[in-house]
């Protein structure tokens, strides 16, 4: 193991909890913590992956800082491979923070956000795609999402990827030998074996594109908006969907009258529903600046549910909003069903045609399930079945897996250009080495800094 410097962070959440925990990592981290660390019974040996009870104590003023549970973790078996410690004490900032900086004091320094992770990477523990997994389990909305997260921890997808990589050293071997020795009896590359094997290779590549285009939806989740002019019941419908299914909430600053983002889980996709201020012409000036929100959100969303208020007649209001929304993904909502009604859906139909029409009543709570189901179906129609091969991935790794199957593409030009085999060989080489971004086995410092940079403190 490289000669680093022990590093040191809170790893739980800022502000009060029930516990706090100060994660070491490094060669020094167990000298440290017996200089801060008194356990209440003698301890002759330490055991790694024990849990000692006693206090911390400020060696120099000799006074207590907390009473903790500390872990001693002994390399390599950790986290990140090298000694750990974790100081398990009670969550208040002021301790917390007081026994970081004595960790830091007796030889320690402020760990960078994702550090242990980048070490676990960096020490072989784990690759690169495994460890923005981490991130994806952190940051994760539905089950679903984790179960996806969980299972590229645990190598699939850089199992796969390693697999197509081995594909194409195969190639270029296969390619090289005839390079090298064109006067032995190896027999001459074959060009429609080559072309075959090529072609295998990048559609295993293009079908992982697909599993990772369902994965963002499953990651991320689809931005959807709530459209309809005022009074329509956008807010009933938003609390409808929220009442059973709410995932998660995101502050979004601004006045009350500014725009609400929430996930509601429909079979394990985080839908992000955007709730809007009512998008109309206004001069109230609060309200214009919602307006022009709402309008950007419009652009933004993936998918609109377009609520109309069927106790009353299509207004002026209404048609200049389905004119917005008229090019979008979007699903028709009739609300106020339970009311007598006064809406002509042939009407509807002919201004937005081939648009699903839901008919609901947010106030009673009746078709929600309906509408569920129907932005589900609406989803998968769209975007193709959301199937268990899904994988989750970044934007820097589907970049990588997309300059890997155009590489391939290339190559497979140059093939058909009977262009010299050097030259299609230096595709497949790019190919590969795109692919091996992914787990990081070519990836620059550069990526690699940036990947854990969104890394949370302590993480
Ligand atoms: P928003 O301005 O579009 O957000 O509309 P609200 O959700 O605030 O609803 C406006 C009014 O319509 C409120 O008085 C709601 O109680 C009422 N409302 C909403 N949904 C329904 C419904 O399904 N049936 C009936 N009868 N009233 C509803």
């Amino acid at each position: 193991m490289k000669d680093e410097e022990t590093i040191a962070a809170i790893s739980t959440p800022m502000g009060e909890g029930g516990i706090g925990i100060i994660r070491i990592s490094g060669d020094k981290s167990f000298e440290i913590t017996k200089k801060i660390f008194k356990p209440v019974s003698e301890v002759r040996e330490i055991r790694s992956r024990h849990l000692y009870l006693g206090h911390i104590i400020d060696p120099e003023k000799g006074n207590r800082i907390d009473e903790v549970l500390t872990a001693f973790y002994k390399s390599p078996h950790t986290y990140t491979r090298e000694d750990m410690v974790e100081i398990n004490c009670h969550g208040g900032m002021v301790a917390q923070k007081k026994i970081l900086e004595l960790a830091i004091k007796y030889g320690a320094r402020i760990a960078e956000p994702g550090e242990f992770t980048k070490r676990a990477f960096l020490n072989g523990r784990i690759d690169l795609s495994q460890a923005e997994a981490v991130i994806d389990i952190i940051r994760s909305k539905t089950e679903r999402a984790l179960m996806l997260a969980n299972r590229q921890l645990a190598g699939g997808f850089s199992e796969m990827i390693k697999s197509i990589r081995s594909e194409l050293v195969q190639i270029m071997a296969h390619i090289e030998a005839n390079i090298d020795f064109p006067e032995d009896d190896i027999p001459e590359a074959d060009p429609v074996q080559i072309k075959n094997e090529i072609q295998k290779s990048k559609n295993r590549i293009k079908m992982a594109i697909k599993n990772l285009e369902s994965g963002k939806m499953l990651r991320d989740g689809l931005s959807t908006i709530i459209l309809g002019r005022t009074n329509v019941g956008k807010s009933s419908l938003l609390n409808a969907l929220l009442n059973e299914e709410r995932a998660i909430v995101t502050d979004v600053p601004g006045t009350t009258r500014d725009i609400i983002e929430e996930y509601i889980n429909i079979n394990g996709i985080p839908v992000k529903i955007i709730d809007t201020a009512g998008i109309r012409e206004t001069g109230d000036k609060v309200e214009m600046i919602g307006v022009e929100r709402a309008k950007r959100y419009l652009n933004e969303a993936e998918m609109v549910l377009l609520v109309i208020d069927a106790s009353i007649e299509i207004t002026e209001e209404d048609r200049r909003i389905f004119d917005m929304a008229k090019d979008k993904f979007a699903v028709i909502v009739i609300n106020k069903t339970d009311l007598p009604s006064r809406i002509d859906e042939k009407e509807i139909e002919k201004i937005l045609p081939e648009k699903k029409i839901i008919r609901i009543s947010a106030l009673k709570n009746q078709g929600i399930e309906e509408l569920k189901n129907e932005i589900y179906n609406s989803i998968v129609e769209k975007m193709g079945p959301i199937d268990e091969n899904a994988i989750i991935a970044t934007q820097r790794q589907k970049k990588a897996m997309e300059d890997a199957a155009s590489y391939l593409e290339k190559a497979l030009k140059s093939l058909e250009e009977n262009m010299p085999i050097e030259v299609i060989e230096i595709d497949i080489r790019e190919s590969w080495e795109k692919l091996g971004e992914i787990i990081g086995d070519t990836a620059s410092e550069d990526i690699i800094n940036a990947i854990f940079e969104n890394f949370c403190i302590g993480k």
